[in-house]
């Protein structure tokens, strides 16, 4: 190619920031990946999107969701709001779950978590006995059909025990055999949570495959699994392939206490999730005042080196009666709640739905030439304006082709046909 001649890309997308407060700046997409990241780059593009100033990045990864029990509200009773209640009410709703109406409930939610910017998550998806193979047939199929926009893994997840039940452990391999990505448990409800550990660790061994433990799920700083994890984990040197989530007793813990358990998650290659609105929800109920948060701090165990997420977890169920599947929202409430004020510490809570998931996950991400052109565009100059003012989710692309549009804002003052905000 001569220097006269206008390099040529699928699309170009003119005047966004990449970096936080940075330069606006143009991105070419070509074949599906980035090819240039420039100011002012001088190319023909079949398509070119003007960001008008907005912040582009590889947009939201959701470490931590529950697909096939989101949305039934409408047929569990909530009274007291205890996790007991929530385990209780959810299993007895769950024995009536179709194919069907899991498929429906779940692209519901998975349609919301495209529009607010996610491109990435890990569900949950409970075998059993009472679940059958149901939820993960039509989680299977809700995988397949939005591909085009964002990239689901299936987390075959024994809610309700094992040791109990002995049936979803042959369950739960069977999935792994038949399209799971990963294999999670929940020790808190099973008599035996040291076995129950020890079993999910005996089939992720087997197939190969990522853990991911509902752990600790309480108030109380004197009692945890998270020993027999970490044990596990080393031993079976699985380092960099075992996610906790919840964890909240952490939040009970003194400062040393923590900073000990913060280094040790660290050496062993543990991530960390933390669910700010079912956490919130379900914790402190015994209190009639000042209700303890019971949110784990991520941004301090980040300090000591440990990778850690926030993430979505329920919506719209007795774990928590409310939910759009928002990762911005759940970022800001994390903030908000761990009384987060510094630069720094705002950029990184943002990480914490972005780069940081991405990296419990394993994958790569970040915006950079030859990377795929899986990008996010936020109404904001930068992540942490972004975080602070829950920045409107503008647009996106998955591998250069356009997955959905929340289109612009016009306000329509009085006298005028609305003026582009
Ligand atoms: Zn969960």
């Amino acid at each position: 190619m001569s220097t006269l001649e206008t390099e040529r890309f699928d699309l170009v997308i003119r005047n966004v920031r990449t970096v936080d407060g940075g330069p606006l700046c143009d991105l070419a997409v070509s074949g599906g990946r980035i090819r240039r990241i420039g100011q002012s780059i001088r190319c023909e593009a079949v398509e070119t999107y003007d960001g008008e100033g907005a912040f582009a990045f590889a947009g939201f990864v959701d470490s931590h969701i529950h697909l096939d029990k989101a949305c039934i509200l409408d047929r569990c009773n909530i009274c007291e709001g205890t996790l007991p209640e929530a385990v209780r009410e959810t299993a007895r709703a769950k024995a009536g779950f179709s194919p069907e109406d899991v498929y429906a409930r779940a692209a519901r939610v998975v349609e919301k978590a495209i529009s607010h910017g996610t491109v990435r998550m890990r569900t949950f998806v409970e075998i059993d006995p009472r679940a059958g193979f149901r939820s993960f047939e039509a989680i299977k199929l809700i995988r397949a059909d939005y591909a085009f926009a964002i990239d689901i893994e299936i987390c075959a997840f024994a809610q309700e025990g094992l040791t109990s039940e002995p049936a979803t452990f042959h369950m739960l391999d069977a999935a792994l055999a038949d399209g799971a990505d990963l294999v999670g448990g929940c020790p808190y409800t099973d008599p035996d949570p040291e076995r129950h550990i020890e079993m999910v660790f005996e089939l992720a061994v087997k197939h190969g495959v990522a853990v991911d433990f509902h752990l600790d799920f309480d108030l109380d700083p004197r009692h945890t699994d998270l020993p027999e994890v970490i044990e596990a984990t080393l031993r079976h040197g699985w380092q960099g392939r075992v996610s906790i989530g919840h964890v909240t007793n952490l939040s009970a813990m003194s400062p040393t206490k923590l900073e000990a358990i913060a280094g040790r998650l660290a050496r062993a290659g543990i991530a960390l999730t933390v669910l700010p609105a079912t956490d919130l929800f379900l914790n402190g109920r015994g209190r009639d005042r000042l209700v303890p948060r019971g949110v784990a701090p991520a941004h301090v165990l980040a300090r000591h080196g440990v990778v850690t997420s926030i993430a979505t977890n329920n919506v719209m169920n007795p774990f928590t009666p409310f939910g759009d599947a928002s990762l911005i929202r759940m970022a800001n409430l994390y903030a908000n709640v761990a009384q987060l004020s510094r630069d720094e510490d705002i950029a990184q809570a943002f990480d914490m739905v972005a780069a940081n998931p991405a990296r419990q996950l394993g994958v790569t991400y970040g915006l950079e030439e030859g990377a795929p052109a899986t990008l996010v565009l936020l109404e904001a100059d930068g992540a942490k304006a972004s975080l602070r003012e829950i920045a409107r989710v503008r647009t996106g692309w998955k591998d250069g082709v356009r997955s959905f549009d929340n289109g612009r804002t016009h306000i329509f003052r009085p006298g005028t046909k609305g003026k582009t905000a």
